[in-house]
């Protein structure tokens, strides 16, 4: 690339997330210029299709002129105010009242924030903050999973179960522990059954709960699918299980349907998909189809009540962002929220879930390099083995995940690959049956050509 191209102009000026910024010095970037639908246009106007909406997050895909329409129209008649202090304004009401309508189960009010990571942040605080409240400071403890992803901030980071991201961060906080991954594919011993897997899976999260006592432990936080952990389905039955579990300590359910959230498997809310029934439902990326930042955090009415009750004794919650409920994302998140409803993106998805499903199981389950193919709605992944009998990844080294992503953008898609070699799939939920079909079709010649570079 040219010494004032964009490209060169980022390797000079720009600090990448999750990159090596040593070889990126050399490598560079792919500079995406412009969206349309589920497809993506780079500088030099190379087409790509979108298998993972950016970050798991642009529903709508990279146009929507009514979602333009709600933010010019909300900049020109408010372009800012806040909720601090006793003040509000129309975007954050109704935004509120339109989540808790839609709730999984019935939720007491509504906090935003602007990011998935400061929303977990939001209800970590707001669990201590109950549990001081109740007259229980010692009942703090917070359970996260190995390979959940809830952010990176430094208590979302603590609650994420994933190496990468405590390494050298000092990471995780004390306090916050880490329950088995529920990997039916992985964890389940020779012959046992999704249930009995779940019922053991419930059983080491009660074993751990009376290690550390059950009188400091707080909430534990799950994703209904594992998104950037590998798309880790529970095993069936796991949620049922470990509520009755969290319910028989009084451990509060945070459900962080930070991806899982609108329709992405199947249902409005991937705690309807999975049977769980949280105290606490954090969500962001869909809720505005990331046009904008937003995050929410529902709370039921006893956190509510609690959280009330310690405001009123210390005279303040004292917690905000400036920018939560900002009226300019919160009026393209009532849009995109609207937009769900009269597309009926729930129909949409319920045909072409299943058929994005099929095909990946139809194409890419009996691939010599795949060991699981796994994934539920608009969700999915497959995982690359080195010894399929023995479910044995590759190593690390190997870097098969990465070689497997450039393949893909080669072939016009790009592709998220996560740890173990699981090449994640998460498109726009407008993505059509024959979108799906084309996108599937260039991951498999991405893959043909991986298995060819592997022979040799
Ligand atoms: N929670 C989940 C389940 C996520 O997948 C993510 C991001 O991918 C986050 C939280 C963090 O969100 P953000 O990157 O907006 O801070």
């Amino acid at each position: 690339f040219g010494a004032n191209s964009a490209a060169a102009r980022d390797i000079a000026n720009v600090l990448h997330p999750y990159t090596d910024l040593e070889s990126h010095q050399q490598v560079g970037p792919v500079v995406i210029t412009r969206g349309q639908g589920v497809r993506v246009w780079d500088e030099a106007g190379k087409e790509y299709i979108e298998s993972v909406a950016g970050l798991w997050c642009a529903a709508l895909g990279f146009d929507n002129e009514r979602l333009v329409q709600a933010a010019v129209t909300q900049m020109r008649k408010l372009p800012f105010y806040h909720g601090f202090t006793a003040k509000s304004h129309e975007p954050m009401i109704d935004l509120a009242e339109m989540l808790i309508a839609r709730a999984p189960v019935p939720m007491s009010k509504v906090f935003f924030a602007n990011s998935g990571s400061e929303a977990n942040d939001s209800a970590i605080k707001m669990v201590w903050y109950m549990n001081n409240a109740l007259g229980r400071p010692l009942k703090k403890k917070i359970i996260g999973r190995v390979k959940g992803y809830h952010g990176i901030t430094i208590g979302s980071a603590s609650l994420t179960g994933l190496a990468a991201n405590h390494r050298s961060f000092d990471v995780p906080l004390p306090g916050f522990l880490h329950a088995n991954t529920p990997h039916h594919y992985h964890g389940a011993r020779p012959g046992e059954s999704e249930d009995d897997y779940a019922t053991r899976c419930a059983r080491e999260l009660e074993d751990l709960i009376l290690e550390e006592g059950p009188e400091t432990v707080a909430a534990m936080w799950a994703e209904p699918v594992m998104g950037a952990g590998g798309v880790i389905l529970p095993p069936r039955g796991y949620f049922p299980k470990i509520q009755a579990v969290l319910k028989k300590y009084d451990i509060l359910m945070v459900a962080d349907e930070v991806i899982c959230g609108f329709w992405r498997t199947g249902t409005y809310w991937g705690s309807q998909s999975f049977d769980i029934q949280p105290d606490i439902l954090v969500c962001a990326k869909a809720l505005s189809s990331s046009f904008l930042p937003i995050s929410a955090v529902m709370v039921n009415e006893p956190v509510f009540q609690a959280i009330a009750k310690e405001s009123h004794t210390i005279g303040t919650f004292g917690h905000g962002f400036t920018y939560s409920g900002h009226p300019v994302p919160a009026a393209v998140a009532i849009e995109t929220l609207k937009i769900y409803d009269d597309l009926d993106i729930g129909s949409h998805v319920a045909v072409t879930g299943p058929h994005m499903q099929a095909e990946l199981q139809r194409r890419f389950a009996g691939h010599p390099l795949v060991g699981e193919v796994r994934g539920i709605g608009l969700i999915g992944a497959i995982e690359l083995v080195a010894d399929k009998a023995a479910h044995a990844n590759f190593p690390p080294a190997a870097k098969v995940g990465p070689r497997l992503s450039r393949l893909c953008e080669e072939n016009g898609v790009i592709g998220r690959t996560l740890a173990n070699d699981v090449l994640a799939f998460s498109p726009p939920l407008i993505m059509t049956k024959d979108e799906i079909d084309e996108m599937l079709t260039r991951v498999g010649k991405a893959l043909d050509e991986l298995t060819v570079q592997l022979r040799r």
